[in-house]
């Protein structure tokens, strides 16, 4: 009988594009993938570290899989391993601190999960590998394990050089490194002809990509490598792509031109800016002031299609002011965003934010971040009305979770759009009139039955 691993993924679109990759090698490698903990051989958790909480739920979830399996006298406990972002940053010290983990996979060891199980199996105690993607190692992800058979994650650039203060990426997921566009090109094809509706270009600054070599982008135009691989992926023909996340420092005009050339670009993009106040900016070391990040949404307002603009807030970074939270809540207003995550700053141990004194209370963070949260939904529901009387082009993910009459899925726009309809099947796209909006998403007719 095969053995069972199961994998459950915290964190951002990289991770769940890892946990794809990590299934892909086990199945290979005669691994059968199972949906639950408990009747697992070998547990694995694809960790985030980006925020506390976020490190904290996977402490609770292996204390949970540990215990679980205690109780239901299960004779064999299963292996237990973290990989991802907490691996590689906290790497042997998880076995200290949890000393229910037997193995610990760093963000670029996944391809050798197999044989690190396998020493696990062997009796091995505290497998690590914390290595770099050793060459012959590339992006293969099968699409029985991609999450959606309509909708695909594509990473084109993985680590960050960013290295804004407060941000544990750059340690935890190494230098940027680009993949090449002729692979990229060749999976969209392919993900086109296993009937993919749309990809999502990823990477932690998506638009900071910069392949070794120009191959594939030959016959492209573009200032930018990104700009010229948003057309050359464009060309395939996959009916829609969207791409996140976008850097504001990297992000230029001609992206925005990129998407007015081409239809199936879809008109959705996030720019996260952390800030509005130029000070605090600067404490980031974000490199760009307010006035730099206005100029682009200038430039993305002035398209000539409607592009829907989403962002990232940090509110209570050390040092931050009453004036500077209200240089950010007057950014807001100025980009009147379709939608914004708002984080409340989460001390990171090891980035250069760490050590800055003046940290603002929790009681002051929390203030601000009801009181963002209360002015972006404001000017959401403005944004989400002006919808109303407009045709939405959605594909169709599934069957509403509210009600069985429903469907549900994403505009173009990256908007979730319900519908009525009794015949409507994933995977289609179709155009909805819109009739009624809500806080996070809208809601209208059925127009027409799409292209399948
Ligand atoms: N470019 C990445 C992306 O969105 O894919 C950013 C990674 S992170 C998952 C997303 C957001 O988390 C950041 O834009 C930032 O707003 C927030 N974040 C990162 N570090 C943080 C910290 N130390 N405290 C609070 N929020 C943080």
């Amino acid at each position: 009988m095969k053995s069972k691993v199961y994998i459950e993924t915290f964190g951002c679109q990289m991770n769940v594009a890892d946990t794809e990759r990590a299934a892909t090698g086990l199945r290979k490698a005669g691994y059968e993938l199972t949906a639950s903990a408990e009747t697992a051989d070998v547990v694995l958790f694809n960790t985030c570290s980006v925020r506390e909480r976020a490190e904290q739920k996977v402490i609770t979830r292996i204390g949970e899989v540990r215990n679980g399996t205690q109780r239901s006298g299960k004779q064999l406990k299963p292996l237990i391993g973290v990989m991802g972002c907490v691996a590689q940053l906290e790497g042997d010290s998880i076995f200290k601190n949890a000393p229910a983990v037997d193995l610990v996979i760093g963000t670029r060891a996944t391809d050798r999960l197999p044989s690190l199980i396998e020493r696990a199996r062997k009796g091995e105690s505290s497998v690590i590998d914390l290595g770099e993607r050793q060459e012959g190692e590339f992006w293969d992800v099968s699409p029985a394990e991609r999450r959606s058979p309509y909708v695909a994650f594509v990473p084109i650039i993985e680590g960050c050089n960013k290295f804004c203060s407060f941000c544990i990426v750059p340690y935890s997921r190494g230098r940027e490194k680009s993949r090449s566009a002729v692979e990229i090109v060749a999976e969209v094809q392919g993900l086109r002809l296993l009937g993919y509706k749309e990809v999502h270009l990823i990477g932690q600054n998506v638009n900071s990509y910069r392949p070794q070599s120009r191959q594939g982008l030959e016959r492209y135009s573009g200032a930018t490598a990104f700009s010229r691989l948003l057309r050359a992926v464009a060309d395939t023909g996959m009916e829609r792509i969207k791409f996140t996340t976008s850097f504001p420092r990297d992000f230029h005009p001609d992206i925005v031109a990129a998407l007015e050339e081409y239809p199936n670009l879809c008109d959705w993009i996030h720019l996260p800016v952390q800030s509005g106040s130029d000070r605090i900016l600067k404490a980031m070391r974000r490199g760009h002031s307010a006035d730099d990040y206005l100029r682009r949404v200038d430039a993305i307002r002035g398209s000539k299609r409607r592009l829907s603009l989403t962002s990232d807030i940090i509110v209570g970074f050390p040092g931050e002011s009453e004036n500077d939270f209200e240089d950010t809540m007057r950014l807001v207003r100025a980009c009147e965003y379709d939608g914004l995550f708002i984080f409340k700053y989460s001390k990171r141990a090891g980035t250069p934010a760490a050590i800055l004194e003046d940290a603002v209370l929790e009681t002051d963070k929390t203030a601000r971040f009801l009181e963002l949260e209360e002015l972006q939904s404001s000017l959401q529901n403005r944004i989400y009305n002006d919808y109303i009387g407009r045709t939405v082009s959605v594909l169709v993910e599934r069957e509403s979770t509210r009600s069985s009459e429903d469907m549900t899925g994403h505009s173009t726009c990256h908007k979730v759009v319900n519908f009525r309809s009794h015949q409507t099947k994933p995977g289609e796209i179709v155009d909805v009139l819109i009739s009624q909006a809500k806080p996070y998403s809208l809601y209208g007719k059925l127009m027409s039955e799409g292209a399948n």
